[in-house]
């Protein structure tokens, strides 16, 4: 069964530690080639993430640094792994020649200025979350305590990217952001890394009203493998827990909008038999003892195939030229 995965943070690693590599087994890295081939994973999208460490006016440099990596050390000639920026080429996609999207996880990296989204952009980034956990110059992230929305320049931030024909990636996004983006008549908006709330009451997590306004925009949720975002106390995490978000997600009418967002390579804790990208057969053998095979393989491959087959669709800048 083909796999897609929508969020990981092997760049970020990279960026960390120079010295590791993509296409080594024993690189430490979640997220390998080798892991990835394992388990058929062959669409994973790969986040850019600036922490807020780094001072304001070095973020677009730190996140062209990690670009630089996604070229150097994970496409490379693109034989093993091709950038993916339209919706045709998903079906190039294969266990030996792996697709790869690329998102920034959070504005940070624009600085407040547009032209750096439209950089991105040329550089091949296709997806973009407003935030990570806190405030930046686009809007609010969930852990800010005041709460706020989208400022000017984040809704200026949301038109450009729905000129240019991006996805809108709100996992990470304040509620009030949230509300705000899903008013756009037509961005193409994923929940990247997100479980259920009312399974798991982590503030990362989506509450039923946001689901279901998901599912209304069809847009995608992708089930994420975090501990803290699957079972409380996390340290007791399991594949059944995970399975009662998608059971949640599915009741709310999800069935279609459900895909997986591991956040490999981003996380320290792991859930027991889910621990980096080669052991994805576990989750896949747990649902395919609970449901019928087409509807793990919507969760799988299908239903993320149709959206990005829409939305990353063969335009470049769609609508008006540039303000
Ligand atoms: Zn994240």
């Amino acid at each position: 069964m083909l796999v897609m995965d929508a969020h990981c943070d092997v760049l970020y690693k990279m960026w960390l530690n120079p010295g590791i590599s993509f296409y080594d087994t024993d690189s430490g890295l979640d997220v390998t080639y080798e892991n990835l081939e394992k388990s058929k994973i062959v669409f994973q999208t790969f986040a850019v993430w600036v922490p807020d460490k780094v001072p304001v006016g070095q973020r677009f440099e730190a996140a062209i640094k990690q670009i630089d990596d996604f070229y150097e050390k994970v496409i490379q000639n693109g034989q093993k792994v091709f950038l993916v920026t339209s919706g045709e080429q998903l079906s190039e996609c294969s266990p030996t020649r792996i697709g790869a999207l690329l998102s920034l996880e959070g504005a940070d990296a624009l600085q407040g200025d547009l032209r750096f989204l439209r950089t991105f952009y040329r550089l091949g980034v296709r997806q973009m979350g407003l935030t990570w956990n806190h405030a930046n110059e686009a809007a609010d992230g969930i852990k800010e305590e005041r709460g706020g929305g989208l400022t000017r320049f984040g809704r200026q931030v949301i038109e450009e990217m729905s000129r240019l024909g991006m996805v809108l990636d709100v996992s990470h996004l304040s509620v009030k952001g949230f509300w705000e983006v899903m008013e756009h008549p037509d961005l193409p908006v994923i929940a990247s890394h997100s479980n259920s709330r009312a399974i798991c009451p982590h503030v990362r997590n989506l509450e039923d009203e946001q689901i279901k306004a998901l599912i209304q925009k069809n847009g995608l949720i992708g089930l994420t493998y975090v501990p803290y975002f699957v079972h409380f106390p996390h340290t007791e995490a399991r594949i059944d827990h995970l399975i009662k978000h998608i059971e949640h997600i599915c009741e709310l009418g999800g069935e279609n909008h459900l895909i997986f967002g591991s956040d490999f390579d981003g996380i320290h804790d792991k859930i027991a038999q889910l621990e980096n990208a080669g052991q994805l057969n576990n989750l896949i053998d747990a649902l395919l003892m609970r449901y019928p095979e087409t509807l793990v393989r919507k969760w799988a491959w299908d239903n993320g195939y149709q959206f990005y087959s829409k939305h990353l669709a063969s335009q470049n800048v769609k609508k008006t030229e540039a303000k």
